[in-house]
């Protein structure tokens, strides 16, 4: 069984056309698969719509979206309180910008760590700080003590994402977490990502513009294209054998390096 399976699924926005538009795509335990395509596409829609979170005005107006066989589009506000976190966690595309500025960083940490499973104090600080690490933030526990406006925009988006990391969701939804970011660290990131994977089973869904990110880490991708998914498929059938010519557009337009522009 899949652990995500989204069908048919329509959302829309107060009085507009819709931003996602009668789309299906199924997940197993422990993939990951990328999203891709054009800014307005619709893919933020439609993870958000997987937590629950639309954004007021948006509304799921058809379609099923089904978690480990349970349509979370008839669940009740608390189910989804207690499924967000514990089982689906979200790193948002301005993570960073969303932490609490007068909280200082170790205590969101443990709150978000503390949603998933109750740990000493100690414990949960060394695997923050080790996370931070992988994130290529030096001065962790610094970092740690610290109040987000002592942070950069880039050390924060990092804290951010390593927060996400760090509860260990069953299904982390990731919208675009490294498109502000260095590219070196970014390489790092999205490393660390498919490490979650490897370590921890994590099946993740991850919103990139990036074809290189999304050929690097996916076992699938699905292609948006103005609120449709306009392909979805194994990585090696869109890489190599996209069948739509926005996606045969979306892959020439990444440079190539040494006569190829995707390692196998
Ligand atoms: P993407 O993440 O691919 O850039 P979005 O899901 O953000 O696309 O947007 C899809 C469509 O929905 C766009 O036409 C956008 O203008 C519209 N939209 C997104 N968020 C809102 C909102 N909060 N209110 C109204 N329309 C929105
Ligand atoms: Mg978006």
């Amino acid at each position: 069984m899949s652990l995500l399976e989204i069908k048919n699924c329509t959302i829309c926005y107060q009085n507009g056309r819709p931003a996602v538009s009668e789309v299906s795509l199924s997940v197993s335990e422990g993939e990951i698969v990328s999203i891709v395509g054009e800014s307005g596409s619709g893919k933020t829609t439609l993870i958000r719509a997987v937590l629950g979170l639309l954004p007021p005005g948006g509304k799921i107006t058809e379609g099923q979206i089904l978690f480990n066989g349970k349509d979370l589009v008839k669940a009740s506000e608390q189910e989804m309180q207690d499924i967000r976190g514990r089982e689906i966690a979200m790193i948002f595309q301005d993570v960073g910008a969303a932490l609490d500025p007068i909280q200082r960083i170790s205590r969101q940490y443990g709150e978000a760590i503390a949603v998933h499973e109750k740990l000493p104090r100690q414990e949960y600080r060394k695997r923050a700080v080790s996370m931070l690490k992988r994130m290529h933030l030096t001065d962790t526990e610094r970092v740690m003590d610290s109040y987000p406006f002592e942070l950069s925009g880039g050390m924060k988006q990092r804290v951010g994402i390593a927060m996400g990391m760090n509860a260990q969701p069953k299904l982390l939804l990731a919208d675009e977490p490294t498109s502000a970011l260095d590219v070196t660290i970014q390489a790092q990131v999205v490393h660390e990502m498919k490490q979650l994977r490897e370590k921890y089973g994590t099946t993740i869904i991850l919103v990139t513009h990036n074809m290189g990110v999304a050929s690097y880490l996916s076992d699938k991708i699905g292609v948006m294209c103005q609120s449709r998914m306009v392909e979805f498929g194994s990585r090696d059938e869109i890489i190599y054998h996209p069948k739509e010519p926005y996606t045969q557009k979306l892959l020439e337009a990444v440079p190539k390096l040494g006569g190829r522009r995707f390692a196998k």
